[in-house]
C-alpha cells in the first residue's frame, strides 16, 4: 500500500507517513537518550507524569523502549490542588499506573507545603503577590525529586520538550539569570539528595509530541490550567511559536546556542557555595531552599 503523507517536517523539508513518523519519533528519543548518556541499562527510572499530553507520551515511549532493557519504571505524580484540573489528571495517572502495572508515588502540594495552587490563586487575585506558576514550578521541582528519592530511583525523567527548553533558556536571558543558564545541565548530574534529571524529549518539538500522542491514541488530560496565562512563560511561549513559524529552526538554534555556551564555560568552576536547607536538608544556595522560602512567603502574606 502506498504511504500516505500525514506530516511535513519543515526544518527537514520532508513528508512522513504514519508508520515512518512513529519510527522516526521513537528513534529520535532513543538517540537523544544515548547522545546525552541519560540512562544505564538497569536504571530505576522515575517518570514524572502529570497526566498531560507530554508526560503521558513520555511514559508510553519509555515503557515501550525499556521493555528491551533490564531497567524498571515507577511513576511520580504531584497533585497541585487545582479544582477541575488536578483531580481529573490524578485519576488518569492512577488508571494508567494500574493498567501498565507500574508503581505510583504521589503527593500533593497541600501535604508537602500546606497550600494548594488554588489557595495561592485566591490570594493572588486579592493582593499583588507572586503568580501561582512561580510556586508551582519550584514546588514541582522539589516534589518530584522528593518522590524520586522516596522511590529510590536512579533517574528522574521529565517530559520537557524542545519548546519548553527554549522557553526556559530565553526566560533566564530575559531575567539576567546567567548562573541559572549554566545550571541547566545537559548530562545527568549526581549530587547528594538529588536524583539526576533526564529529558528524553529535549530535542523534539511539542507539535511532534502531540502528533505522536494522537497517532498512538495515548489518553491524556486536555484541559488548560486556569493559571497558565498569568506567568511570563505564556508570553514567551506565544512569541517563540510565532518565531518558529516564520523562521523554522529557531527553537533548535536556541538549544544549540545554550549547548555552545555550556561548552565554553565547562572549565570554569561555579563559585556558588552549596549549603543544606535548614528545613528539608536538600542542597540549596542559601540557608533555606527556594521551595521553603516560598512557603514562608505565603505564610507571611496570609498574615498581612
Ligand atoms: Fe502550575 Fe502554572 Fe503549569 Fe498551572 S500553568 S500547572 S499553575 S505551572
Amino acid at each position: 500500500m502506498p504511504c500516505e503523507p500525514i506530516y511535513f517536517k519543515r526544518d527537514a523539508k520532508r513528508f512522513f507517513c504514519k508508520d515512518e513518523f512513529i519510527r522516526y519519533f521513537e528513534k529520535k528519543v532513543m538517540k537523544t537518550i544515548n547522545k546525552w548518556r541519560m540512562l544505564r541499562r538497569n536504571n530505576k527510572i522515575a517518570v514524572a507524569v502529570s497526566g498531560g499530553k507530554d508526560s503521558m507520551t513520555l511514559l508510553h515511549v519509555l515503557y515501550k523502549i525499556e521493555q528491551k532493557f533490564p531497567s524498571q519504571l515507577v511513576i511520580v505524580h504531584l497533585d497541585e490542588g487545582i479544582a477541575g484540573y488536578s483531580d481529573i489528571a490524578g485519576e488518569l495517572v492512577k488508571k494508567i499506573a494500574e493498567e501498565l502495572n507500574i508503581p505510583l508515588y504521589s503527593a500533593s502540594y497541600k501535604e508537602l507545603f500546606d497550600f494548594t495552587i488554588d489557595d495561592i490563586g485566591h490570594m493572588y487575585k486579592k493582593k499583588k503577590m507572586l503568580a501561582p506558576c512561580t510556586f508551582c514550578g519550584v514546588w514541582r521541582r522539589w516534589g518530584l525529586n522528593y518522590l524520586a528519592l522516596k522511590a529510590e530511583a536512579d533517574r528522574l525523567a521529565t517530559a520537557h520538550c524542545l519548546d519548553d527548553e527554549a522557553q526556559t533558556i530565553l526566560m533566564n536571558v530575559l531575567r539576567g539569570a546567567f548562573k541559572n543558564l549554566l545550571k541547566l545541565q545537559l548530562y545527568p548530574k549526581k549530587a547528594p539528595n538529588i536524583v539526576p534529571r533526564i529529558k528524553p524529549f529535549r530535542e523534539i518539538p511539542e507539535k511532534e509530541v502531540v502528533l505522536y500522542a494522537t497517532l498512538m491514541d495515548i489518553p491524556y488530560v486536555d484541559i488548560p490550567c486556569p493559571y497558565a496565562r498569568f506567568g511570563q512563560r505564556w508570553d514567551i511561549r506565544t512569541w517563540l511559536y510565532e518565531q518558529e513559524m516564520q523562521y523554522p529552526g529557531t527553537l533548535y538554534n536556541i538549544l544549540s546556542f545554550h549547548r555552545q555556551l555550556l561548552e565554553s564555560f565547562k572549565n570554569i568552576e561555579m563559585q556558588e557555595e552549596v549549603k543544606k536547607c535548614k528545613i528539608c536538608g536538600y542542597p540549596s544556595s542559601s540557608d533555606i531552599c527556594k521551595a521553603h522560602q516560598l512557603k514562608q512567603y505565603l505564610l507571611e502574606s496570609k498574615e498581612d
